[in-house]
């Protein structure tokens, strides 16, 4: 049997008509940017996640900039940012000129609540916090920590979707809950797209200028700004993906349940859920020791997995100027060198998850 990590066409059969229809309607309507569709999505996705205003954009990497930006955080300032993260998060900080604070990750692989006041300096501007895999940090801790030292929250919701904390969503603790729509995420899009989520009106109209050359009144340029507009197509098909979204969850959530009772193999950590937090397994990913030897084993049988991820942002060649080594953040590194993703995806098939299953259960590789 031959599985992928993720077989994007599955998701789009299951509501093919509905995505063909809306695709048609946003084609036909001749309004491509800034339309209707966008005002819609926009309303319909704050209501989800528990805001008052959502503001579309190109990507996931344009909310997290964007967001930065608007808080007017650039040279000088330091944002505190899980180490353990995809370089997303930090590119956004380094985008706007600010200098990246990486913390440990805790054992549900997010910023560990625990090590961040001793990451604070007088030039911390904010606190990044990144709900990796589908699973909510511990966003209690976090917003008290941020709060006592009067440090705004910015959410990177990339792979949280519909994850909540002590039954609020991820993306409502901040002052910005920022997505993206990649293909790939939980509410993936059919090309790139990303937004923000806010309760603060002057931060989401700061937000809507930025995305629109810095305009809010057409030629009359406030601020420096870049052209980061979700489209009326992509906004169309996000409506349709949106309505489905609990759905789509609960299929997830069945296919790591079968996971987690059905692997059965001690050379293998299997993902753990923190109590209050709730998972939407945007990545279903375990450790091992000797992992690349039982990624290959994998492979071999026919089960493409993925590494989330192999180089941690401190080591990046891009970012050899900060002057990090290997060392400096070792439970990171330990998570790089061990981490695998298994196939998870909506359409997947039951004798999938089975196969998936059995022959993880069949390994008898060294893991030590
Ligand atoms: C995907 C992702 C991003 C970037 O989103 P894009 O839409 O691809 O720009 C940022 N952070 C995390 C954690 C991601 O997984």
């Amino acid at each position: 049997m031959k599985i992928d990590l993720a077989i994007l066409e599955r998701q789009f059969a299951l509501y093919q008509t509905e995505y063909e229809e809306a695709a048609l309607r946003a084609l036909r309507s001749g309004w491509y940017i800034l339309g209707p569709e966008l005002s819609a999505f926009e309303e319909e996705f704050a209501r989800f996640v528990g805001r008052k205003y959502c503001v579309g954009l190109n990507s996931g990497l344009d909310a997290l900039t964007l967001s930065v930006r608007a808080l007017d955080i650039g040279a000088g300032d330091e944002v505190i940012v899980p180490a353990n993260t995809y370089i997303a998060t930090v590119l956004a900080i380094t985008e706007n000129g600010a200098t990246p604070i990486f913390v440990e990750p805790d054992e549900y692989y997010n910023l560990d609540a625990e090590k961040i006041e001793a990451a604070i300096t007088p030039r911390t501007k904010a606190i990044m916090v990144v709900h990796l895999y589908g699973q909510s940090a511990n966003m209690t801790q976090i917003a008290a920590v941020a709060k006592k030292h009067g440090l705004p929250v910015i959410e990177d919701c990339a792979q949280s979707h519909g994850a909540a904390f002590e039954g609020k969503m991820t993306g409502a603790w901040g002052i910005a809950g920022c997505f993206s729509f990649y293909p790939t995420k939980n509410l993936g899009a059919f090309g790139d797209a990303g937004a923000v989520a806010t309760d603060d009106e002057a931060f989401a109209k700061k937000l809507r200028m930025l995305r629109n050359y810095g305009s809010e009144v057409k030629y009359h340029n406030e601020l420096c700004g870049v052209n980061s507009r979700l489209d009326e197509l992509q906004a169309a098909l996000l409506r349709v993906k949106l309505s489905h979204l609990n759905a789509l969850t609960e299929e997830r959530r069945r296919i790591a349940e079968a996971y987690l009772s059905g692997i059965k193999n001690s050379r293998f950590l299997l993902p753990r859920t923190r109590e209050n937090a709730t998972h939407v397994y945007h990545q279903f990913v375990i450790r091992t020791k000797n992992r690349d030897a039982f990624q290959a084993y994998l492979k071999e049988h026919g089960i493409e997995t993925v590494i989330h991820y192999p180089i941690p942002p401190h080591l990046a060649k891009c970012y050899e100027p900060l002057g990090h080594k290997r060392g400096d953040f070792p439970i990171t590194e330990q998570y790089a060198d061990e981490v695998l993703s298994l196939p998870m995806f909506n359409g997947m098939r039951a004798e999938e998850i089975t196969y998936v299953i059995e022959t993880i259960n069949g390994y008898e590789g060294r893991c030590v």
